[in-house]
């Protein structure tokens, strides 16, 4: 017993030795029908990179998922409500026949056949269960925090399981109380996946679910004011403040596309003349503007969040005063200034995969080798 757990040990201390590991996906959504958000995607890019590094994954998410090269374990279920809909003293719910269940059911049946697990839900139940199962856990956090019984629940794993809260920004760490135990990971592209355009047409574009904490209607007043085409790309996850949006704003110069895969999303974005983001709540990262700068899109955000860590205002964006139409307006005019090669040479810099995978990789490998 003690021999094998002493090589296992030294196993995992080897860069050598490829890790075996379990994701657990967000149960809001299955997996590729953008009700997860940026999560969704992290997620991809994560199994390609560390499969890329000969890593073994193993993906369990929610009946009707999609995710191509890998092995899915698909859970029957219903869905978990999102996290971002519900009040900061909301208590926690979970569905008569609750798919985030049935996923944690699988993960403690198969725990032993994997040297890590990794959490990607937002959700109470996988921090309330950590200490109930074996295999060490890490928690992937994706986004800041929106209510007291997950701040709570979140802290208790950090206090008891220190290094194992990973988020994408500083900025969203901050947001809650146990920031500096949080280690900061980002996000990434894949860059060969996103083509870059020198000369784009008239139009501006937006690009997220369609939500209220993403602020749309911003975009459409400043599209309207600065009488600049813009096309609107996403989940249309709350169909009551699209309809307000249209009613509100009957002459803007918007055309809504639907939610678009990954290679058409380039295809339009590539067009346009800047990524206008306009999000009222503390983005924790903000993965659409990554995207854009990676076909050469300069974006146009507010100085809030995880935007603001990514733009280089007056280089590859601009950042405005928080829920300003006049800001937003007024950077539109000067975005021809800005050079879209800087864009992208900023994407290949600093959103590379291979960083992504190395950065969680170290981190996987430092919370085994603190585990035994
Ligand atoms: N997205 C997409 N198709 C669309 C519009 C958006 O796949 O038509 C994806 C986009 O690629 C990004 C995600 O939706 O990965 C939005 O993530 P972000 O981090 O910007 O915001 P979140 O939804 O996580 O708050």
């Amino acid at each position: 017993m003690t021999v094998s757990l002493m090589s296992s040990t030294i196993e995992h201390l080897s860069k050598q030795t490829k890790l075996k590991l379990l994701f657990i996906s967000t149960p809001v959504g299955p997996l590729g029908s953008g009700l997860g958000g940026g999560v969704e995607l992290t997620l991809t890019n994560l199994v390609q990179e560390l499969q890329r590094q000969g890593h073994s994954i193993q993906v369990v998410a929610p009946e009707n998922s999609v995710a191509s090269n890998t092995s899915l374990v698909a859970i029957p279920g219903e869905l978990q409500p999102t996290a971002h809909t519900r009040g900061r003293a909301s208590p926690i719910t979970l569905p008569g026949h609750s798919v985030l269940a049935g996923m944690w059911d699988y993960a403690r049946k198969a725990q032993q056949d994997y040297d890590l697990l990794v959490n990607f839900a937002y959700d109470w139940l996988p921090f309330y269960l950590t200490p109930f199962i074996g295999r060490p856990i890490a928690h992937f956090v994706s986004m800041g925090s929106l209510s007291t019984a997950m701040d709570h629940v979140i802290h208790n794993v950090a206090l008891q399981f220190p290094d194992t809260i990973g988020v994408y920004t500083r900025t969203q760490a901050e947001t809650f109380p146990f920031a500096d135990t949080c280690r900061c990971l980002g996000s990434a592209v894949d860059l060969s996946l996103y083509e870059y355009c020198d000369q784009p047409g008239p139009c501006l574009v937006w690009l997220g679910r369609i939500s209220p904490e993403k602020g749309l209607e911003d975009a459409v007043s400043a599209a309207q004011r600065s009488q600049t085409p813009l096309k609107i790309l996403g989940k249309l996850e709350d169909k009551d403040y699209w309809r307000k949006i249209c009613e509100d704003y009957p002459e803007a110069p918007i055309e809504y596309l639907g939610f678009l895969s990954t290679a058409e999303l380039q295809g339009v974005v590539r067009q346009c003349r800047a990524l206008l983001m306009t999000p009222r709540w503390i983005e924790a990262f903000g993965n659409v503007a990554i995207e854009a700068l990676a076909c050469g899109v300069p974006v146009i955000t507010y100085r809030r969040g995880g935007p603001a860590e990514i733009v280089k205002s007056g280089k590859t964006g601009w950042l405005v005063e928080p829920d300003s139409v006049d800001g937003l307006t007024e950077a539109i005019a000067q975005v021809d200034q800005l050079s879209r090669r800087a864009c992208r040479q900023q994407a290949e810099a600093e959103y590379s995969l291979t960083a992504l995978g190395e950065r969680f990789e170290q981190w996987f490998r430092d919370i085994l080798t603190s585990r035994h």
